[in-house]
């Protein structure tokens, strides 16, 4: 029989991994608690038209990376791609909006894209991101962009790159796709097959394409900001202004346009260019999505959010000495204190102490053996003497110290280190 293994672009998370990747998370809902952000969960799977009404029809996601099926009662479902329409479908369902002016979110968990997995690049991926309704920048979206930066510092990630551009708002959208479509109509049998076919529907897709070719062309493409209206060329610049004063480090990029079509205004991107993913590697993504709450079906309410990939995160970010996952190894000499031993390792539990022990009835040498493998510092050996005398032999493993403690002294013992 074939050996079973799991999905494509799918890993598993180790409990030799999964130190880091609490790090990963309780610094961000650390920081983001920090600035008045609440956790919303939502399901893993929604009603398919979500994803396609918010990201938009002409996109890599909806076109050819969506998990889709058909439940058994015959609607379409989809494993959410990612985080944001979820959060924008509940925060309607709810009403939030008619309780409070604006909602700041935060979420985790995982996504699905069927893309072609690579390093930095799964299937099944962590975002962590923040979603904030009701106000319309641009001071929110300089404090948003400051607060991806923080978070990564806070991760020891440093060398990092803030790409910022403005989409504009309604009529913006209208000229620039002219004029950018103008600009391309003549070179349109030089774009890749997916460009072309979308060129009318979407031709700012173009910009954002991997392949060469469209990269090549989109070189010399008329650029967004020089076609900004009024409202959102002023925004972009008290958006510089707020990123100055904080001193938060931007670049702005012209051609950034994103995978998404939601986007309104502020666009940003933040890329890693050291460690483990080479230069120019997408940590996070975001912008404004002044549309897509009305998109839905609700009142017109302006929006902005980022999600961060935590996946990458893992691969650029400073390894640090991994704390141990024990205290203490308890060690049994012989059969008849199993019993025994498992009332004290529960008493050391209950102290806050994290134990494990040996409870196969194995001789002292194995116990010893596998009291060094783990990751305790003590190894607390039960033996005939100790149980009558109600302590135990502590021993700090890497010094071979050895002393005999009253049970009820074991745990302040072992914790202090
Ligand atoms: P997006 O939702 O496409 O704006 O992506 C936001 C961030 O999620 C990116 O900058 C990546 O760090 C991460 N990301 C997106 N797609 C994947 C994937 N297939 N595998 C791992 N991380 C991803």
């Amino acid at each position: 029989m074939a050996k079973l293994r799991s999905v494509k672009g799918m890993n598993d998370v180790l409990p030799e991994d999964a130190a880091r990747w609490h790090r990963l998370e309780s610094t961000f809902r650390e920081l983001v608690g920090r600035y008045g952000f609440g956790e919303v969960r939502t399901p893993l799977v929604e009603p398919t038209e979500l994803f396609v009404r918010s990201i938009g029809e002409a996109t890599d996601i909806v076109e050819k990376e969506m998990y889709t099926f058909d439940d058994r009662g015959g609607e379409s479902l989809t494993l959410r791609p990612e985080g944001t329409a979820s959060a924008a479908r509940a925060w309607l369902q709810h009403s939030v909006g008619n309780q409070q002016p604006v909602t700041k979110w935060f979420y985790m968990g995982t996504m699905y894209r069927r893309e072609r997995p690579a390093k930095g690049r799964y299937r099944e991926f962590r975002q962590a991101g923040c979603e904030i309704y009701g106000d319309p920048g641009p001071f929110v979206d300089a404090e948003l962009i400051d607060l991806v930066v923080r978070y990564l510092r806070a991760l020891g990630i440093q060398d990092i790159e803030v790409l910022i551009n403005s989409l504009g708002a309604g009529e913006t959208r209208d000229r620039y796709r002219e004029a950018l479509l103008d600009y391309l109509r003549p070179h349109a049998s030089e774009l890749s097959e997916d460009s072309q076919r979308r060129l009318e529907r979407n031709p700012l897709r173009v910009l954002d394409s991997k392949a060469k070719q469209d990269q090549a062309i989109a070189e010399n493409a008329p650029q967004i900001l020089d076609y900004l209206d009024e409202e959102s060329a002023t925004h972009f610049e008290e958006l510089k202004a707020a990123l100055e004063a904080m001193g938060t480090p931007y670049v702005v990029e012209p051609r950034l346009v994103r995978g998404l079509d939601y986007y309104t205004r502020t666009l940003f991107e933040v890329r890693g260019r050291g460690g483990d993913l080479g230069a120019n590697a997408a940590l996070c993504g975001g912008g404004r999505y002044d549309d897509m709450v009305a998109e839905l079906g609700g009142p017109s309410t302006p929006a902005i959010g980022f999600a961060i990939g935590l996946d990458r995160l893992l691969l650029v970010m400073a390894e640090g000495t991994p704390k141990p996952s024990l205290d203490g190894f308890l060690i049994v000499r012989s059969k008849e204190l199993r019993t025994k031993a498992l009332a004290i390792a529960q008493q050391l539990r209950d102290a806050g102490c994290r134990i494990d022990a040996d409870l196969r009835g194995g001789s002292m040498k194995s116990q010893f053996r596998r009291a060094d493998k783990s990751s305790a510092p003590f190894a607390l050996v039960l033996a005939e003497a100790e149980a009558e005398a109600g302590t135990l032999q502590v021993k700090e493993l890497a010094t071979g110290e050895q002393n005999e403690l009253p049970v009820d002294q074991v745990a302040d013992a072992i914790l202090r280190g």
